[in-house]
């Protein structure tokens, strides 16, 4: 496989199947048993979803990149979009923008990578005008 996330060429991957069921409680079943179908990369051991079975992901050599979907971490998205919505708040917006970037680095061909980069330097900007301009002030009050 081709490895979106390091963008390793080639790699060896392992696949397998879980059996999963949504519960409320552990109890209550909220949806019907689902199998999903994960694609591990060899090199970085970034996840995959498959929408193909194990089984006709080896039959098949179709484009894998079409068959498979990203599977990011949901406190990386949060942080993401919390980054770039936060980004104009001086400090606040730079730490949550850095924690972003720090999760999303091991994917540099994800969205979340450029969004957060994006965000961390708007952040930067910000946080710098906001010194200087603090700075400033203080010295002409001074
Ligand atoms: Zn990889």
């Amino acid at each position: 496989m081709d490895c979106k996330a390091c963008g390793g060429k080639g790699i060896l991957a392992t696949t397998y199947q879980y059996g999963e069921r949504a519960t409320i409680l552990h109890l209550i079943p909220a949806s019907p048993f689902t199998e999903t179908n994960y694609v591990k990369c060899g090199n970085c051991g970034e996840l995959f979803v498959s929408r193909l079975s194990v089984f006709e992901l080896a039959k098949t050599s179709a484009e894998l990149d079409s068959l498979l979907g990203w599977r990011v971490p949901l406190i990386s998205l949060t942080l993401t979009i919390g980054g770039l919505i936060l980004c104009p708040v001086p400090g606040i917006g730079l730490v949550v923008n850095v924690l972003a970037l720090l999760l999303s680095s091991s994917r540099p061909k994800h969205w979340t990578c450029t969004a957060s980069t994006i965000g961390a330097v708007v952040a930067v900007v910000l946080t710098g005008l906001y010194i200087i301009s603090f700075i400033l002030w203080y010295m002409l009050n001074s």
